[in-house]
């Protein structure tokens, strides 16, 4: 059986991004005031709070170009946070109705 191992993406690559480092399109990350209240951060899994800096960017989860390499937005707190690893999703994710899980090995 396989178990689920639930992580955010590399801090060094976090860090890369917010230090202007280029998203998957090249660019550097935009930088927003989260609005709404469901814009999960892709490092730490955790929501961001309204109002606070987010960056905004083009990701894509593989390193090299493939056909399941597609690139996509995901947010990002703005300022340090710690990386989530665990055995399970985030409590909040309970609350999407439906949700899609995308999983890769390493
Ligand atoms: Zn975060």
């Amino acid at each position: 059986m396989t178990r689920l191992a639930v992580r955010g993406i590399p801090t060094e690559r976090a860090e890369r991004l917010r230090g202007g480092g280029p998203d998957a399109n090249g660019q550097p990350a935009l930088r927003r005031r989260a609005q709404g209240t469901m814009n999960p951060c892709r490092h730490c899994l955790q929501l961001i709070r309204e109002g606070d800096e987010t960056l905004v960017l083009s990701w894509r989860p593989f390193d090299g170009l493939q056909p399941y390499a597609e690139a996509g937005p995901i947010f990002l707190h703005a300022q340090d946070c710690p990386r989530y690893a665990s055995d399970r999703l985030p409590p909040w994710f309970a609350h999407l109705q439906p949700a899609l899980l995308r999983a890769g090995g390493r």
